[in-house]
C-alpha cells in the first residue's frame, strides 16, 4: 500500500462525507451523520428493505449444496463441474434474473488446455571459456510456453534483462530497444520495493508478478524466459516453484498472442553460476538493474532446451445471470459481480483417505454471496439504474481462467464495465469491526466503499500482506486489465467479542490447515453473521456505483489508467 494514496483515500473519504453533512440541517448525531454519508443515490428505504434479502439461511443453503461431496470438489471439465453449473443456473432463474451469456444462454463455455511437460533432468549452457550444468528439481523447474508436443529452444543466447519490465507511468524501460528476438531472457523477480514513488515502494504491482514476466519477454520475441528466484522477490520458498510448476498447467487455448517456448524458473544460487560462467557477477548485475538507466546485457552463453509436451483438452463455463438497468440511457453499461464456482476436484487423499476438495469456504461461500447479492437488488422496486450482472467463473484456481476467458470475450464492452466486485474465499468466523479492501487507493470505488463501510460503522484496511500481490491473484485482475476499476475484499481480523489476536489465529491456522485441502468442508457451526456484513458492503457499494452519474475511475497515474482510457477510446470509434 502505497501511503500517499492511502492517505488520498482517507482525505476523500472525509471530503465525501464532508460534502453529506453540508446537504444535513439535522443534528450532527452519530446517526444523522452516518445517513449522510451515504450517496443520496442509495438514500432510500426500498434499498434498506431490500438489503434484509441478504440471509445467512440462504447463504448456508448454497454452500452446504454445492461443496457436498456429490459435486465432486468441482474442478473444471468433470461431472461435478456441470453439476455445479447446472444448480446455479436454476439459482439465478428461481431469483429471475435472465441469462447472461450471448446467445441467450446461462452458460458461457470456454476450453481448457492441459499441458504437460516431461522436465529434461539437466540443462546446459555453454560459454565460450566455460559451461554449466543444471539439476531440475533442485535448481531448475521448466514449463513449456507453447501448447504443441514439443517445447524448443536451440543455440539461444543468454542475455540478462533487469525486471524484464516496460513501465512508461513510471519512465521504466529495462530493454532499450534492444533485439531479444530469440534470445533467453535471465530477470529478475518482483519490482523495485525500496522507494514508495517507484512502482508503489513495498506493494508488489503486477510488473512484479512472474506472469507479467513470462509475457514481456514473449513481447519482445524471446525464446524463453528464466525468473530468478529468492525468497523475499517471490513471497514464497522455491519448495511452492517445484510443486505448483509440475504436473497438468491449465490454459485457454493458444491465440495469436506472442509466446515463449520455455517459462524458467532458477534458484539464485544457480543463477549465480549461471552469470559466473559469463565472468560476471550476480550481484553487481542486479545493481545495476535497479537503475532506470540500465541496458541489457548479452552473457555470451548460449543454451538448448527440448520438452516433450502431453496435450489435454477439456470445456468449462461461466454462469452468467443478468439484471437489466432501469435507465435506457445508462442500462447499456453494467456493474458485475464475480465469484468463481470451481475448486480443485478430486486428487490426492489426506490422512483421513478423503481424496474431494470440496472447496466450501474457497468458494462455494463467495458464490452464494454473490446470490445473496443479486436477491436483494431484484427485490428492490425500482432496479438500479445500470445493469448488473452476476458472473460465476470457472478454473480460477487454474489460473484465473474463466475471467480470463469472460475479459476476452465480455458480454458487455469493457469500456462500459462500471466496477467488478469479487468474493472469493470471504470470512465465515463472525461479524468483524474491519475489513481489507485488496487495491484500496487504486480507484475512486474507494469512495463508494468507504460510505458503505460508513453506514455499518466498520473500518476499511489496506491489503494486511502488500507484498504478496494479492490483487493480482483472483478474478477481479482480468477485469483491472481490461480497464475496469475493480473490488476485492478480503476478511478483517478483529472480531466482535473475540480477543484481538483471535482472527489472525483463525486464519492462519486455515492456511496451514484446511486451505486447498479435502478439509475445506461446510461445517454448520460457520458463523454467517459476518458473511451477510461483507455481502451487504458489495450491495450498498454496487448499488450506489449503479445509480452514480459517473463510472468510477482509477486514480491518475494508477498501473490500470492507461488499459481503461482505451477502452473508453475504443466506445467512440
Ligand atoms: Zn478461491
Amino acid at each position: 500500500m502505497n501511503f500517499l494514496n492511502l492517505l488520498a483515500a482517507i482525505i476523500l473519504a472525509i471530503a465525501v462525507a464532508g460534502c453529506g453533512k453540508q446537504e444535513s440541517t439535522e443534528a450532527k448525531t452519530a446517526e444523522t451523520q452516518k445517513a449522510s454519508t451515504v450517496a443520496t443515490a442509495i438514500e432510500n428505504p426500498a434499498a434498506d428493505e431490500a438489503a434484509l434479502q441478504v440471509q445467512g439461511d440462504y447463504m448456508r443453503g448454497i454452500v452446504a449444496e454445492i461443496s457436498d461431496d456429490r459435486y465432486e470438489g468441482r474442478g473444471p471439465g468433470t461431472r461435478g463441474d456441470e453439476m455445479a453449473r447446472r444448480y446455479l443456473a436454476e439459482q439465478m432463474a428461481a431469483l429471475g434474473l435472465e441469462p447472461g451469456a450471448e446467445d441467450g444462454s446461462w452458460e458461457q463455455y470456454f476450453d481448457l488446455v492441459g499441458i504437460n511437460a516431461t522436465q529434461p533432468e539437466s540443462w546446459t549452457f555453454s560459454g565460450p571459456e566455460a559451461s554449466l550444468t543444471l539439476k531440475q528439481w533442485d535448481q531448475f523447474i521448466v514449463g513449456s510456453g507453447v501448447q504443441r508436443e514439443r517445447a524448443t529452444v536451440k543455440d539461444a543466447e543468454v542475455v540478462f534483462v533487469g525486471y524484464g519490465m516496460q513501465a512508461p507511468e513510471y519512465d521504466w524501460d529495462d530493454y532499450k530497444g534492444a533485439d531479444l528476438t530469440g534470445k533467453v531472457l535471465l530477470m529478475m523477480n518482483n519490482d523495485p520495493d525500496w522507494d514508495p514513488e517507484l512502482f508503489a515502494g513495498e506493494t508488489r504491482l503486477w510488473y512484479g508478478r512472474w506472469d507479467y514476466k513470462y509475457l514481456s519477454a514473449a513481447r519482445q520475441g524471446a525464446a524463453g524466459a528464466i525468473i530468478i528466484h529468492t525468497a523475499p522477490s517471490a513471497g514464497y520458498p522455491f519448495q511452492v516453484v517445484q510443486t505448483s510448476w509440475t504436473g497438468v498447467q491449465f490454459e485457454l487455448p493458444a491465440g495469436d498472442e506472442p509466446r515463449n517456448e520455455i517459462n524458467a524458473w532458477v534458484t539464485e544460487d544457480a543463477a549465480r553460476q549461471l552469470v559466473a560462467a559469463a565472468g560476471l557477477e550476480l550481484d553487481a548485475l542486479r545493481e545495476a538493474a535497479s537503475n532506470r538507466d540500465f541496458k541489457p546485457v548479452p552473457l555470451g552463453i548460449k543454451t538448448s532446451l527440448e520438452m516433450n509436451v502431453d496435450i489435454q483438452r477439456a470445456q468449462s463455463a461461466n454462469v452468467l445471470g443478468l439484471i437489466p438497468g432501469s435507465d435506457p440511457d445508462l442500462s447499456d453499461e453494467v456493474v458485475v459481480y464475480t465469484a468463481h464456482h470451481d475448486h480443485l476436484g478430486v486428487g490426492t487423499p489426506n490422512d483421513d483417505g478423503d481424496a474431494i476438495y470440496n472447496g466450501a469456504k474457497d468458494n462455494a461461500t463467495g458464490v452464494a454471496i454473490t446470490l445473496a447479492i443479486a436477491r436483494a437488488i431484484k427485490a428492490l422496486p425500482t432496479t438500479p439504474r445500470r445493469s448488473v450482472l452476476v458472473a460465476l467463473v470457472g478454473a480460477e484456481e487454474q489460473g484465473l481462467l474463466g475471467s480470463e476467458y469472460y475479459a476476452a470475450n465480455p458480454t458487455f464492452a469493457p469500456g462500459k464495465i462500471a466496477a467488478n466486485i469479487n468474493y472469493d474465499n470471504p470470512n465465515v468466523l463472525g461479524r468483524s469491526h474491519d475489513i481489507s479492501f485488496v487495491g484500496l487507493g487504486k480507484s475512486s470505488i474507494d469512495r463508494f466503499l468507504l460510505q458503505a463501510a460508513a453506514r455499518q460503522g466498520r473500518v476499511i484496511e489496506p491489503d494486511q500482506f502488500p507484498d504478496k500481490g494479492h490483487f493480482y491473484r483472483s478474478d477481479q485482475f482480468n477485469f483491472a486489465k481490461i480497464g475496469v476499476p475493480a473490488m476485492y475484499l478480503k476478511p478483517g481480523t478483529n472480531f466482535i467479542d473475540r480477543p484481538p489476536e483471535w482472527g489472525r489465529q483463525k486464519q492462519d491456522q486455515y492456511y496451514a490447515v484446511d486451505y486447498h485441502q479435502p478439509s475445506d468442508e461446510y461445517d454448520p457451526s460457520w458463523n454467517f453473521d459476518g458473511t451477510v456484513e461483507d455481502a451487504l458492503l458489495g450491495y450498498w457499494t454496487g448499488l450506489a456505483i449503479a445509480n452514480a452519474d459517473e463510472m468510477p475511475v482509477w486514480n491518475p497515474g494508477d498501473e490500470f489508467e492507461a488499459a481503461r482510457l482505451d477502452a473508453l477510446e475504443a466506445l467512440t470509434e
